[in-house]
């Protein structure tokens, strides 16, 4: 799957740019800085793809790339970033909402934490979204390279347990890191369970 073509779709920063719905979907959301751009290209093995949605101006759009033909990947945009204002924050809140409630074909959001931090609560507030909107999604916890094991297990507990009552998460958290490819492989394979499904 991901070593065929993936080409970039379009940028949209608002519900009438979004591309026609092709294929299944699926999108990248987190934190700023939580590391999504480097673990984009390590389950795609491009280095290209991810660097356009940090291109300036694309950075508060969803950027939507074609893999393989048969996979429609998004990368949303990071939220969270101290020195964003309140309006871009509703700006964000608005365009994710609107995507997500009208996506038919978006089959699951990996919802990216840094594995150091754990849930914070704007984290809760977009799975609350979620949640809320019936949007299947899979926590992925990033930078798994930084922690000892013992806390890797202490976070994947913890978050198991902060999952444990909403109703739209997959139960299957993923470790990764996209320093030493840790996990990769099995994010490429939920990916691919998606597809067969
Ligand atoms: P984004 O803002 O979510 O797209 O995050 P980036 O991929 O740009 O990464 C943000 C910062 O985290 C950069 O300084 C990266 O070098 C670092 N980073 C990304 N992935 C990893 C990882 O797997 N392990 C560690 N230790 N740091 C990472």
């Amino acid at each position: 799957l991901f070593a065929g073509a993936a080409d970039f779709i379009a940028s949209a920063p608002n519900v009438p740019a979004l591309p026609p719905m092709k294929g299944v979907e699926i999108a990248f959301a987190g934190r700023s800085n939580v590391g999504k751009s480097s673990l984009v290209n390590a389950l795609t093995g491009r280095n290209t793809l991810a660097r356009t949605s940090h291109t300036p101006g694309r950075t508060q759009q969803l950027n939507f790339f074609d893999i393989g033909g048969r996979l429609t990947l998004v990368d949303m945009p990071g939220y969270g970033y101290a020195a964003v204002e309140k309006t871009k924050v509703e700006a964000w809140t608005d365009l994710i909402h609107d995507y997500l409630k009208g996506r038919a074909n978006l089959a699951r959001v990996f919802m990216l934490i840094d594995s150091r931090h754990g849930l914070k609560s704007i984290d809760t507030d977009v799975l609350d979204g979620l949640d809320k909107a019936a949007v299947s999604y899979q926590v992925v916890l990033t930078k798994g390279d930084a922690l000892k094991k013992s806390e890797i297990e202490a976070r994947i507990e913890k978050t198991r347990e902060a999952l444990s009552k909403r109703p739209a998460a997959y139960p299957e958290i993923l470790i990764t890191s996209s320093r030493d490819d840790r996990g990769v492989p099995e994010l490429r394979a939920s990916v691919a369970r998606l597809l067969a499904e």
